[in-house]
């Protein structure tokens, strides 16, 4: 199923009519979600998510625009009439209940046409219980679940009424960073057997990255990009998004540009054709930098940290925007961390340039 928004706006009034501030919790937020994918909804906290996810589900009405399913609009449609499956953060199952029982419980509600027999509620409880793996816990309560069964059981849930779209918000953030990182596999695998149209939202950009088709990064309400992960990876559209994606982050140096060269504090760096003489932000990822004994920009050496395959580099130089330059580089460049200083090159394609104001994105031709 083909989610539209159309023009998606939200504002929650304030709540002291005389002096506060109304809160634009989304703005004019348009974008087609195609069937059957898998959407990362992804920004720091309070830039709009869950207010999205929300409307999508029903449960917050829009302040102004229009959502399609297919080509269905629900923008006035209730929660139970959408056919969306909700998981939380929290997996708000019912504690008296035993896992059956709660996979069931949505089922119980069906009427009309929907209204399902006992058999067959039975057989679909199971098939979505086999399809989270958790078919053998069916009689224990939730307090007999691990946080990742437990989590597992939500999705069973969602999925027992066969929503045409599915909704998960911060599904993992309970979970231990082992169980985080199976669940969100479990997440992906479970999402591509069913095919179902499904929304994720998150603040860990690293789990938006690994399991998403599309990411879309918010800020403060306003979409700044949408696109596959690896794709505004390498091309951010602005300093935000650069920063927000990648582990190590990038690292951000103020610069000039003189004569179609990159300047960092007195070392012509990187040739940048095509771009005017001006200041600006330089991001440089952190697999960008190529140790080099004839390279320009020279650093302090602080550290350099054994990671096995790789190793990371800590330097620092005035030109940088950060307290300290991290680098990560194949550990066949021999590095003696009792070294003074370190010399780089650097991979034009890992290098970005934005404008001092609006800390959009400045193009030069790679
Ligand atoms: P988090 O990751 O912290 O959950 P989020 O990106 O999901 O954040 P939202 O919960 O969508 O952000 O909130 C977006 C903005 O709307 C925030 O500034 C928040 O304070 C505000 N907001 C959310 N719900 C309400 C509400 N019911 N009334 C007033 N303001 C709200």
């Amino acid at each position: 199923m083909k989610i539209v928004l159309q023009n998606l706006t939200k504002i929650f009034p304030a709540r002291d009519k005389k002096n506060g501030k109304e809160t634009i919790a989304v703005s004019d937020f348009t974008f087609t979600i195609p069937d059957g994918k898998l959407v990362g909804l992804l920004g720091p906290s309070g830039c709009g998510k869950s207010t999205t996810l929300y409307m999508i589900s029903g449960l917050q009405a829009p302040s102004g625009g229009k959502i399609f399913f297919g080509e269905d609009d629900v923008t006035e449609l209730s929660p139970e009439n959408r056919g969306v499956g909700l998981v939380f953060q929290n997996y708000a199952l019912y504690p008296h209940m035993t896992v059956k029982q709660n996979i069931l419980f949505p089922l119980q509600n069906l009427r009309g046409e929907d209204k399902l027999t006992k058999e067959q509620m039975i057989e679909r409880a199971y098939e979505a219980a086999r399809l989270v793996q958790i078919d053998e816990l069916m009689e224990r309560k939730p307090s007999e679940l691990s946080g990742g069964q437990q989590q597992r059981v939500a999705i069973a849930r969602a999925l027992v009424k066969m929503p045409k779209v599915l909704l998960l918000d911060e599904p993992l953030s309970n979970l231990d960073a082992r169980l985080r990182l199976q669940t969100r596999e479990e997440i992906r695998r479970i999402q591509k057997e069913t095919g179902i149209t499904t929304i994720f939202v998150t603040h860990d950009q690293e789990e938006a990255m690994s399991i998403s088709d599309i990411i879309v990064v918010m800020k403060l309400g306003v979409v700044q990009q949408v696109g596959a992960p690896q794709d505004v990876y390498d091309d951010p559209t602005n300093l935000f998004v650069a920063k927000f994606l990648g582990t190590p982050p990038i690292n951000v140096f103020k610069g000039a540009v003189k004569g179609g060269k990159l300047i960092l504090g007195e070392s012509e760096v990187l040739d940048v054709p095509g771009v005017d003489d001006r200041e600006v932000f330089v991001g440089i990822r952190p697999e960008g930098f190529i140790p080099d004994v004839n390279g320009a920009l020279e650093c302090k050496l602080n550290n350099v940290e054994v990671m096995g395959r790789d190793v990371s580099v800590v330097s620092t130089n005035e030109a940088s925007l950060n307290p300290i330059i991290r680098s990560i580089v194949d550990s066949d460049y021999k590095i003696d961390k009792n070294d003074e200083s370190i010399k780089f090159s650097l991979k034009p394609h890992k290098v970005f340039l934005f404008d001092v104001e609006t800390e959009e994105r400045i193009r030069f031709e790679v």
